[in-house]
């Protein structure tokens, strides 16, 4: 498939999937650099928040259409009417394989300059956790396949953990204040992840989408200021609430049981927590290949939140106001359940 590049920063964004957790800061940041932005949403029962999401990108200039990727005809409808040249998906990742149709209509239309699948977590061909993560994998990996073998112009986004307490049982932990009663360390809490906040995922997924750089590549969020291992994150967080919390060793033991309950989704959040934390999977290799290539070193000059600043909301979010070092947080919040369905990285 042949297509003509588009010129920087003009071309027309359709992303699916912008009322979920990482999909919002993806079209925000679209929204910001000024793309034209579509937004397909899925029609049904979604609450509340669902509503109010479509309302505030709504209110920000995206442009809402309503309907399904599993239904090829209206994809490619949209496609050609719409002008479409980019699309980006962030469904979640029980609807990985909803994806195929779209592949499929992006294909039949062929006029798409860039394809960026639900990925947004580590690289699914090299890492390899326990199951169930490694099913969810394997269906990411079937995708990566079927969009190389289609011939459309991808970039895969590999944006490590999320700014956050990484619990283990919880999707979208940046939604839950880190602990306030007593830390839960991974192992010997010495290895080392990425942390990067929502609003910098969106941000530099917005960047790469008319880069050359990023054509037919993995983007790898490597940003050295946020590389912390559990201890380095505990002490982070008792320096902003002021006072020093039990730690508490899960094994690597305790996360393989975890993982093997299969309990979805937390079950798939403990087998990605045991491939962070226990086996590295984030920093054991080099990003050396030919179809790699790391964002820092692509955009120097822009800076990334630090953990440090993002653990400043969390404080806003207890008290309603930032805390000096020294003050003492009120407990409150622990990590939520998730939501049935609800699948992380
Ligand atoms: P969510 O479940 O929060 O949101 C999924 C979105 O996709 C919703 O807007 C949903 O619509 C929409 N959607 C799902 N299926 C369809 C469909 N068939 N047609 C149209 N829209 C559809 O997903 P997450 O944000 O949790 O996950 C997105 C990606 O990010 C996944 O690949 C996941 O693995 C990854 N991730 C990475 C994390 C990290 O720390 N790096 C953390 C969390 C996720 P509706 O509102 O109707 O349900």
């Amino acid at each position: 498939m042949t297509v003509t590049p588009i010129s920087a920063g003009k071309g027309r964004v359709l992303i699916v999937g912008a009322t979920g957790f990482i999909g919002q800061f993806i079209a925000e940041a679209s929204l910001a650099a000024g793309r034209t932005t579509y937004v397909l949403v899925r029609p049904g029962p979604g609450g509340p928040s669902k509503a109010k999401n479509v309302k505030a990108l709504q209110d920000k200039g995206a442009i809402i259409l309503h309907g399904l990727i599993k239904d090829k005809q209206f994809v490619e409808k949209i496609l050609k009417e719409r002008e479409i040249d980019i699309v980006i998906s962030a469904v979640g990742g029980e609807n990985i394989l909803d994806q195929l149709n779209l592949i499929d209509a992006i294909k039949t239309v062929g006029t798409v300059k860039r394809f960026l699948p639900s990925e947004f977590g580590h690289d699914v061909d090299r890492a390899d956790p326990v199951e169930p993560g490694l099913n969810m994998y394997r269906t990411k990996r079937r995708v990566r396949r079927l969009v190389e073998e289609s011939g459309i112009p991808y970039t895969y986004i590999c944006c490590n953990s999320i700014a956050s307490w990484p619990y283990y049982d919880n999707t979208h932990p940046s939604e839950v204040v880190p602990p306030l009663d007593y830390f839960q360390i991974y192992g010997d809490g010495s290895v080392k992840a990425y942390f990067v906040a929502g609003t910098d995922i969106g941000k530099f997924t917005i960047k790469t989408l008319d880069d050359i750089r990023t054509l037919n590549k993995s983007v790898h969020f490597r940003p050295t200021c946020n590389l912390y291992n559990m201890n380095e994150l505990a002490s982070l967080w008792e320096k902003k609430i002021g006072k020093t919390l039990p730690r508490v060793t899960v094994t690597e033991n305790d996360l393989l049981a975890a993982a093997a309950a299969n309990c979805i989704p937390q079950s798939i959040v403990a087998s990605f927590t045991h491939d962070i934390f226990i086996k590295g999977c984030q920093i054991n290799f080099t990003i050396d290949g030919p179809q790699d290539v790391e964002v820092s070193t692509l955009y120097p000059d822009e800076a990334f939140r630090t953990l440090d600043d993002c653990f400043d909301d969390y404080l806003v979010k207890i008290d309603g106001k930032p805390m000096k070092t020294g003050d003492v947080a009120s407990p409150s919040p622990v990590a939520e359940p998730m939501k049935t369905g609800e699948v992380a990285a």
